[in-house]
């Protein structure tokens, strides 16, 4: 019989608490450290050990994973554990922080003797250990790989590269599309609204299947944006201005444009530019110069 690995989880939060059930589910052998040691008594009926610090929580995992709010905080509650316990021991932190934060972090763990993986948790507490959720790394590809069974217990592990800032960065630009979306179902929703018509019915019946739609053309606008060529469209930006229809008919309905206006507004600006011919996805110039155009 395989003994599972000892795995310690340092943070006891809503999401803490869900990693370290799913690593008792997965039947590997959890020691929890909380900051407020009365939240880890659920997990601890439910199996885990408790550690009285942090350093006798590293001391007892061969993977340490640190869920806590703060990126700030992560440095000085390692350092707490020491040099000693933290040798050879491989630091998973799921605490989300900026890329840069986690250059500087992967730099500090090291020093401190343990190898490190930067995490992006692509999910709800509620998603852990379900299918639809996801977890973003980045940092040691040999530690990834060595352990990737302990993180496969989270959700589907997706390693990304050795510089430990992209799990961040990729975080960040996917929580970006989430937020793009929200903002557009919450103009749609208004609009309806405003018609005194239920916002449930047609988002089921109309603005998901919409969506899911639309969302078919994303590789191609991606490709384009790969390539630099926004030259192949079958609705060039010149014709989508022509007429700011929805923000008049927003107003006339008494709802404020405010979320869709930046975008008209840049897509205004790039056909001024002379890009009236081209898709829509040129609109990333704008926002960001392309180094090698
Ligand atoms: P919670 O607010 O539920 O828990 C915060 C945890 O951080 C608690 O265990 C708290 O300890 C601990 N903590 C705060 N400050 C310190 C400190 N200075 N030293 C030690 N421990 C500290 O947060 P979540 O569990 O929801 O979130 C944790 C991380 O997971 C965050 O970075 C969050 O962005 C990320 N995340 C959360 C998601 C979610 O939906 N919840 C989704 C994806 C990522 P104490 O109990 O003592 O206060």
């Amino acid at each position: 019989m395989s003994v599972k690995k000892s795995v310690s989880v340092l943070g006891l939060g809503s999401m803490g608490t869900a990693l370290a059930d799913a690593l008792l589910m997965a039947g590997y052998r959890v020691t929890v450290w909380n900051r407020t040691p009365g939240r880890a008594d659920g997990l601890v009926e439910r199996g885990a050990h408790r550690a009285g610090s942090v350093s006798e929580a590293v001391a007892a995992g061969e993977v340490v994973i640190v869920c806590i709010l703060d990126y700030a905080d992560v440095g000085a509650l390692l350092e707490q554990g020491g040099r000693t316990a933290l040798k050879g021991r491989v630091v998973v932190n799921v605490t989300n922080g900026s890329p840069e934060e986690a250059r500087a972090m992967a730099e500090r763990v090291t020093a401190l003797g343990a190898e490190y993986l930067d995490g992006g948790i692509m999910a709800v507490p509620e998603m852990i250990a379900r299918p639809e959720a996801f977890v973003l790394y980045s940092g040691s590809c040999e530690a990834f790989e060595t352990h990737r069974g302990v993180l496969d217990a989270f959700a589907r592990s997706v390693y990304l590269g050795a510089d430990p800032g992209l799990a961040p960065l990729n975080d960040l630009a996917l929580l970006s599309g989430m937020y793009g979306m929200f903002g557009g179902f919450l103009h749609a929703a208004a609009l309806v609204r405003s018609a005194g018509a239920p916002v449930a019915e047609f988002t089921s019946s109309l603005l998901a299947p919409w969506l899911r739609a639309m969302s078919g053309g994303l590789p191609e606008m991606a490709a384009q944006i790969d390539s630099g060529d926004y030259s192949v469209t079958g609705s060039p930006l010149a014709m989508q201005v022509s007429h700011d229809s929805i923000g008049d008919v927003s107003r006339a309905q008494g709802v404020s444009p405010e979320l869709f206006a930046p975008l008209f507004a840049l897509m205004k600006r790039r056909v001024a530019d002379g890009h009236g011919a081209e898709g829509i996805a040129g609109v990333v110039e704008l926002m960001h110069k392309h180094s090698a155009r």
